[in-house]
């Protein structure tokens, strides 16, 4: 079978390194280049910038990134056995694979971008996925250095991280995201183009930084967030009590019997500025 890059195709890569995947590490590989390569492509352009992939595994998104034209990519990758490999990726196209082994929760996304804009693009490991995201949307200063960020998650997440007031998903992640970026669902993609195949539909969303985000502490708004809707069916004033609740609520012009899911991003900017967290 031919490849994108004359490297060997994946299946046989990962049976001459005896890459059993660990569910532990949440390796589902994704080993159809059509598919890599269509990641890939929604990343671009890919040239100009410094493109950090998280999890790498066995390289297909790697490769994909490669050949799609990426000139420097910064991989980070947990599980040893993956960096001979990757290694092997690295020789193929000289000077613009730098392979990682480390645990990307520790990962200065900020600091590898040198003068250059950064793109995330990854297929993310479901365990870590969301803290990831997370991390990636609390930095300090804004607009953030990465230009965008191309992530595989599960559906159901990819779902909560796009949601819109009063629908079923919409909760703290939706919040997070929206006070900050732009997020879409660009495709989903079934379960059988994984091996071992996940139990769910996975979907690639696409986040990019708001050019004026709404002014919060993103620490203040995960704890709001967290408070309003970890009792989601209750009214604001009973689920906001520990933070302050009708007085909160009164203060801000929010009606205290509302619930959580009614309020839109800026009610809760507004809610997370008055506590003063
Ligand atoms: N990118 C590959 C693909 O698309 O086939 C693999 C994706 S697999 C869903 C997730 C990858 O993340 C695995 O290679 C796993 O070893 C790695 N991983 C898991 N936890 C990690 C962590 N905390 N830091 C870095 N990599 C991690």
């Amino acid at each position: 079978m031919s490849t994108i890059d004359e490297l060997p195709p994946l299946r046989t890569v990962i049976a001459e390194h005896d890459l059993v995947p660990r569910k532990q590490l949440g390796q589902n590989f994704l080993l159809d280049l059509n598919l890599t390569s269509k990641i890939a492509r929604q990343a671009a352009p890919l040239e100009d910038c410094i493109v950090v992939e998280v999890g790498p595994g066995p390289g297909g998104l790697t490769r994909a990134l490669l050949a799609n034209g990426a000139s420097r990519v910064v991989a980070a990758e947990k599980d040893p056995r993956c960096v001979p490999v990757l290694e092997d990726i690295a020789k193929r196209y000289p000077g613009r694979l730098e392979v990682r082994q480390m645990d990307a929760l520790d990962l200065d996304v900020e600091s590898i971008a040198e003068d250059r804009t950064l793109k995330i693009v990854a297929n993310l490991p479901y365990n870590v996925g969301t803290q990831l995201l997370v991390n990636w949307l609390s930095v300090e200063a804004w607009p953030p250095r990465w230009q965008s960020l191309t992530l595989m998650f599960q559906k159901e997440v990819a779902e909560r991280i796009v949601a819109l007031p009063s629908s079923s998903h919409y909760g703290r992640l939706a919040v997070l995201a929206g006070c900050r970026t732009k997020a879409r669902i660009l495709f989903d993609i079934p379960r059988q183009a994984f091996t071992p195949p996940p139990k769910v539909t996975s979907a690639v969303v696409q986040l990019t930084p708001r050019d004026a985000p709404l002014p919060v502490s993103l620490a203040a708004l995960e704890k709001v967030t967290l408070t309003a809707f970890g009792q989601r069916r209750k009214m604001l004033r009973q689920s906001l009590k520990p933070l302050g609740g009708e007085a909160l609520l009164n203060a801000v012009g929010i009606d205290p019997q509302r619930r959580a899911e009614t309020l839109s991003i800026e009610e809760f900017v507004a809610i997370a500025n008055a506590c003063k967290l």
